[in-house]
């Protein structure tokens, strides 16, 4: 039994993954914006705050040595009329929000000799998506980040991937939906999903679930794409 921090653990894909870590017999705070029961609330992009909760999770639970990242917040903009205030907060959040909790955790997992890190990142960093450059660079990066961090980390028995979700129902993608934002509604895209169905929160928690299991100690440094084919 590990302990585990899930950031983004309040909604979507983040509650699925506490929760499944939680089965599986995780001690498990989820770490977000809102408040969640047994979790932490902390913005991502502000490091004190995610090192006060951190310590408050540290005592409650003990020293945490898997640490998922889930927080995201999406975008949609032509690149012509983007403003550099909403570039640099997708920016803060999907990337420097990893980097400021990977920092945190990191002291924990050095001292244990084991830790297990999974970024979700995107399909949309593997495809490209109009509109959307400020979320898909960000997310890019945090794939470059996880490659770089699996090869310096591998040494101290830390393995480090990255989920690239494509098409889960969450709040995220019904409220682009709403907004005619998707190039069609889910249901249209179902249709030209290799796999015809929309993903579920809980695919992606079940790879989470192997990525830091013990048996996964191997897998280091990959980009597991969850996304019904859309991507390969
Ligand atoms: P979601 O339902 O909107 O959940 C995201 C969670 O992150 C929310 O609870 C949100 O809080 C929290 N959050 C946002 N900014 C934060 C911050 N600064 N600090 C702490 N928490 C913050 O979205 P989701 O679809 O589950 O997405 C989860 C992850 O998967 C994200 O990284 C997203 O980019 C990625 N992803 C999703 C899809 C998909 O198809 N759904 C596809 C590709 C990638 P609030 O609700 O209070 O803002």
């Amino acid at each position: 039994m590990k302990t585990a921090v899930v950031t983004g653990g309040a909604s979507g894909i983040g509650q699925a993954i506490a929760r499944r870590l939680a089965a599986d017999g995780h001690h498990v705070a989820a770490l977000d914006l809102s408040d969640t029961e047994g979790g932490e609330t902390a913005d991502v992009t502000d490091p004190a705050a995610v090192a006060a909760a951190l310590a408050a999770i540290r005592t409650r639970l003990g020293p945490v040595t898997i640490l998922v990242n889930a927080a995201g917040l999406d975008g949609f903009k032509r690149f012509a009329r983007l403003d550099f205030a909403t570039w640099q907060r997708v920016i803060d959040v999907n990337l420097n929000g990893v980097f400021h909790c990977v920092q945190a955790v990191l002291p924990d997992m050095t001292a244990a000799g084991w830790g297990r890190i999974v970024n979700i990142s995107s399909s949309s960093a593997q495809s490209g998506q109009p509109f959307m450059s400020h979320y898909v660079a960000a997310k890019s990066a945090v794939n470059g980040l996880t490659k770089a961090l699996a090869l310096e980390l591998g040494p101290a028995g830390i393995t480090v991937n990255a989920v690239p979700p494509g098409f889960i129902d969450t709040p995220m993608l019904r409220r682009a939906e709403e907004r005619d934002l998707l190039g069609g509604s889910v249901e249209y895209h179902v249709e030209r999903t290799p796999v015809r169905r929309v993903g579920r929160p809980e695919d992606i928690a079940a790879a989470c679930s192997f990525l830091v299991s013990e048996e996964a100690g191997y897998i280091t440094g990959q980009i597991l794409g969850v996304n019904g084919g859309r991507n390969t």
